[in-house]
């Protein structure tokens, strides 16, 4: 070929100042492009030869080998794949690429900033001028009498096109990296990069500094490979040791026996692994492989709980791998991976748009070859097909969750501590996720068994249900029951018509009311997670005919014996009139009421509605927010079956009426939280008080 030059077909004046502009904020993806373009070169040369379009060489390999070499400030990606004929550099490089990127280019010309761009750009083989100020490309075809070829543009429009020498089958693209661009050229920078992108591409690809020394390693002759270069045959002479003879004589006796080695040139080890995990099906993968991975991947080397293989290729392709990572904290501390690739080649982290959000506190490969990657994150947002793909994501790990808890009921509540936060924050971002979990999540009781809502609404119903609704048919009841929690009517249901589920949030601080619970039969659960709070709020808003209310919330609800409400109206009033005049404080309400225990003589109630927005108050303001702390109003529930109680209604004009009564409102806010300062020491001062008067 005579030699060649022209002008590249693009519109634009110069497209190359645009690349690196737009392009700037990551652009080592060059080497992404430049070496996935060489793993596709050699895909296609294989499958030509499995179809006996052409004949591979007998041991042939396909191999990548990217050579950096920063004296001369190159960069050299080289392939045995297909190769491309002086035609086809015409075709594909000079007129197709470009018009792919000034599509490109047109489409998102107004569409803001570099970063709402991700994967894919169709700019492929150009992106190399994001780094280098001259490239050339070398290629031989595979096809018979083809010539060498050798192309070469230096960032300008223009090219230039001559016959080449290279006299091996495959490309080589040189880069000239420009100034600000050489780290690209050092060793470990590359390593980097590759790992990151490169890692699980299905070719092998190795990576090499020019001029770097050799280096050897020693192998056993029956281990020597046909592709190995012996530097060196090694005898090594048999060593032998003293040893002392029980006649005190000495002998020579063996230690190692002679031996041959081979010194050879250290085998080369490829950077990626071609066969993921996720590529295989999961009967195929051992435990300790899943683990390996995770380790590997991840840099974790904590054991994952557990993982969900996904693999499936109807209605589109999406295969991978979701682990479980072992928490110990709180959620907001949890920081998840999950890595999204198309066709072994890896395009982000985290993509929020494809991946569910509560995801991002797992960490997992998601392997979608069918991803619209070409367009800008906002385009993907609203593309009904990643929509679809998010779906499924989440739609598995349910049904991988649900089925645990259905067959492996055991495993599933020894992890539940763990993935809780991670399930209710995917119920709180994810309608559908929820729909689908609402049956199958736990609750921890008091008497630490696990149970299930649906278990435990059941159990409330039994509980209070009674003597003569005991009598009529059990399957009758349950039925009744279940309609009624799954009607949607339009129309609130009263508060009190709601069913009641208990809950703690400190075992320690409520342990006086899981006490008064214990004793009466009563179960509660254990909600003791920031996040317990936002989740029973929505799960109330889904389902209007159960409410939670902490332990202390209303007690003269849960405890109280029923009783006429005339029967304690001279009592109520006497002893309001004590509490008001003696503790003077306007926003407590005093309620007088029998409390089924004897042992107990005043506890503290806390509106649930305000105690639980000051709750969140609070997390908020640990966020950083300024939110001054307010408790809510509190009731103090006094019984009078208890002896003291009795007493100073009895008594109410006795000189102790008002010690008695302030120590009994701190008794029970003690039971409840720790006194401020000020009235923990006025506590103290009276209780020395009232042993004082035992000694009189
Ligand atoms: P894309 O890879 O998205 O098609 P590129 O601009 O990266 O876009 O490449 C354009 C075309 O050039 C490829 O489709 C391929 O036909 C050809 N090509 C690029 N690199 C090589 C290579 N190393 N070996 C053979 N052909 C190549």
């Amino acid at each position: 070929m005579s030699e060649k030059s022209g002008s590249l077909s693009i519109t634009s004046e110069n497209i190359f100042p645009v690349i690196k502009k737009w392009l700037y904020s990551d652009h080592d993806i060059f080497y992404r492009e430049l070496v996935s373009n060489a793993c596709d070169a050699i895909t296609k040369r294989e499958k030509l030869g499995m179809m006996g379009e052409t004949e591979l060489p007998d041991d042939y390999k396909g191999k990548v080998t990217v050579e950096v070499d920063p004296e001369k400030k190159t960069i050299k990606i080289t392939d045995n794949g297909i190769g491309m004929t002086e035609d086809e550099v015409d075709k594909y490089i000079n007129q197709i690429a470009f018009s792919g990127a000034t599509d490109f280019l047109e489409k998102y010309k107004d569409k803001g900033s570099d970063d709402q761009i991700i994967g894919h750009f169709g700019l492929g083989f150009y992106s190399a001028f994001m780094v280098a100020d001259l490239v050339y490309i070398d290629s031989l075809s595979y096809q018979d009498g083809a010539k060498a070829v050798h192309w070469e543009c230096d960032g300008g429009t223009d090219y230039t096109m001559k016959d080449g020498d290279k006299d091996t089958v495959g490309t080589t693209i040189t880069l000239f990296l420009n100034d600000d661009c050489l780290e690209f050229a050092n060793e470990y920078k590359a390593r980097e990069v590759l790992d990151k992108y490169c890692s699980f591409m299905p070719t092998e690809i190795y990576l090499n500094k020019a001029n770097a020394p050799e280096e050897y390693e020693e192998i056993d002759p029956a281990d020597k490979k046909d592709t190995d270069k012996v530097v060196e045959e090694i005898h090594k002479e048999a060593e032998y040791e003293d040893k002392k003879k029980d006649d005190g004589t000495t002998e020579k006796v063996l230690k190692t026996p002679a031996k041959d080695k081979l010194k050879i040139v250290k085998r080369p080890v490829p950077i990626n692994d071609i066969h993921p995990l996720w590529t295989k099906t999961p009967s195929e993968c051992s435990e300790e492989e899943y683990k390996d991975f995770y380790r590997k991947v991840f840099m974790d080397y904590r054991e994952p709980l557990f993982w969900i293989h996904l693999n499936m290729d109807y209605p589109f392709n999406l295969k991978g791998i979701i682990y479980f990572p072992k928490i110990n904290s709180e959620y907001d501390s949890i920081e998840g991976t999950i890595k999204l690739y198309n066709n072994q080649v890896f395009v982000a982290d985290n993509i929020k748009e494809v991946i569910p959000e509560y995801f991002m506190l797992l960490k997992g490969v998601i392997d979608c070859p069918d991803l619209p990657l070409n367009v800008s994150r906002s385009a993907l947002q609203n593309d009904g097909f990643v929509t679809k793909i998010r779906d499924y994501i989440s739609k598995k790990v349910a049904d991988k969750l649900i089925g645990m808890e259905k067959t492996e009921k055991e495993t599933y509540e020894k992890y539940w501590d763990d993935i809780s936060p991670f399930i209710k924050y995917g119920c709180l971002k994810d309608e559908k996720f929820c729909d689908k979990m609402n049956d199958y999540i736990l609750f921890k009781d008091i008497n630490d068994k696990y149970v299930t809502l649906p278990e435990l609404l059941e159990k409330d119903a039994a509980s209070h249900k009674s003597e003569d609704e005991k009598a009529e048919g059990e399957s009758e009841e349950k039925k009744d029951e279940t309609e009624k929690k799954e009607e949607k009517s339009d129309e609130p249901v009263k508060e009190e018509d709601k069913t009641a589920i208990y809950y703690v949030t400190d075992v320690k601080q409520q342990g006086q009311y899981i006490d008064m619970f214990k004793a009466n039969d009563m179960d509660a659960v254990i909600l003791d997670r920031t996040i317990d709070t936002s989740f029973i709020t929505q799960l109330e808003h889904r389902n209007q005919h159960y409410r939670f209310l902490r332990i202390d919330a209303d007690i003269s609800k849960a405890l109280s014996e029923k009783t006429d409400p005339k029967e304690l109206e001279d009592e109520q009033k006497t002893l309001e009139e004590i509490f008001k005049n003696e503790l003077k404080k306007d926003d407590l309400t005093i309620k007088v009421e029998k409390l089924k225990t004897e042992d107990i003589a005043a506890v503290i109630g806390r509106d649930e509605n305000m105690r639980r927005m000051n709750d969140m108050m609070k997390m908020y303001q640990m966020n950083g927010g300024d939110i001054s702390d307010f408790s809510g109003p509190e009731t103090l529930v006094l019984n009078v079956t208890h002896p003291l109680v009795k007493y100073l209604n009895d008594n109410k004009d006795s000189e102790n009426a008002g010690l008695i009564a302030h120590q009994l409102y701190d008794l029970a806010e003690l039971s409840n939280q720790p006194l401020a300062p000020a009235e923990m020491s006025e506590f103290v001062k009276r209780s020395n008080q009232i042993m004082e008067l035992l000694t009189k």
